[in-house]
């Protein structure tokens, strides 16, 4: 079979509304690249038309892939099995929604042509989105900047160009809680960006809860970074040093100056929630790690396919 250059890995949940404009504007680009490509459309358990749309263009296009899921796994999954599947030397990852928009990977493909191994779509405006939103990622973003010994580039999705060897790395990366872009700068390599203006949302509403979100970035932080538990160790010996003097003073006006004072209600209860909160606190953050440990020990597919026309 002849080489193809480029694989444009696109996962769809609920898009039937994007289907034929992104392939539109995505087969302009690639033909102004000139360029070999295939696209990978991985349906992540849609519970609308998209999987027929994208069956539909399979049908007519040998080189539109499809990749159906057996339920929805989320959109992390949909991406790795787009990597997994993706025989070009250049992959392309891409929302469906066309807030990413398809002409950038022209200036993308350039900076590949350069040498780059990772060319990073960066946002400097977000239209469209809830602007809590934005603002909840641009923090999370530099706090997960803070915790990491590697730089996680800040403002940027899973829009991106990759070449072939981050490729083979990543289908090498075990996690089963995947953050890829975390996965993707831990990975190294020649790494750069480009800037572009977050377009709104062209047609059905965003599938990203704030549950999943908040899965994401928990999968950010407790894949990349052990600080949440040291902190959790230097907090507690924080507080047992100052348990330790409490009760020194306690024990001396008790015992010695013998002018204790009869015990206080609120006291008592402020420091007994106060701890309750704290250790729970600890628990949970210990527990975000051990149920990833779990994922991962359970070492289950992750994700299974229903069917697909991608050829092994
Ligand atoms: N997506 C997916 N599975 C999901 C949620 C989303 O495959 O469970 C896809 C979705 O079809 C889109 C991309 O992931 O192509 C980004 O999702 P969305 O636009 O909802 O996220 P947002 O842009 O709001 O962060
Ligand atoms: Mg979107």
């Amino acid at each position: 079979m002849a080489n193809t250059d480029f694989s444009v890995i696109i996962p769809v949940y609920n898009e039937e509304d994007n289907i034929q404009l992104i392939y539109n504007r995505l087969t302009s680009v690639m033909e102004q690249l000139k360029v070999s490509y295939e696209l990978i459309f991985i349906n992540d358990g849609s519970k609308d038309n998209t999987l027929a749309l994208v069956k539909a263009l399979a049908n007519q296009k040998s080189n539109v892939k499809f990749i159906d899921f057996s339920r929805n796994f989320g959109h992390q999954i949909a991406v790795s099995a787009g990597i997994d599947n993706a025989i070009g030397e250049t992959i392309c990852i891409i929302d469906a929604d066309l807030q990413d928009p398809p002409e950038l990977i022209i200036d993308m493909y350039q900076k590949i042509k350069e040498g780059y191994d990772v060319v990073y779509a960066k946002r400097k405006k977000r239209a469209g989105d809830f602007p809590p939103k934005i603002w909840a990622a641009k923090i999370f973003y530099r706090i997960l900047a803070k915790l990491t010994s590697f730089p996680i580039p800040v403002d940027t999705g899973d829009f991106r160009l990759i070449s072939k060897q981050i490729v083979e790395v990543l289908k090498q990366m075990p996690e089963k809680s995947k953050y890829l872009r975390g996965q993707i700068a831990w990975i190294g390599f020649k790494q750069t960006f480009v800037e572009f203006d977050r377009d709104p949302r062209f047609g059905g509403k965003s599938n990203y809860t704030f549950r999943k979100l908040l899965k994401l970035a928990l999968d950010g932080i407790t894949g990349f970074s052990d600080i949440p538990l040291k902190v959790v160790t230097y907090f507690g010996l924080l507080v047992s040093i100052f348990a330790f003097l409490m009760s020194l003073y306690v024990l001396w006006g008790r015992f010695i100056s013998n002018n204790h004072v009869p015990a206080g209600w609120a006291s008592t209860i402020i420091s007994v929630l106060f701890i309750g909160g704290i250790q729970m606190i600890g628990i949970g953050i210990i527990g975000e790690y051990i149920s990833r440990m779990n994922h991962d020990l359970r070492n289950r597919p992750l994700y299974i396919i229903k069917e697909t026309n991608v050829k092994k």
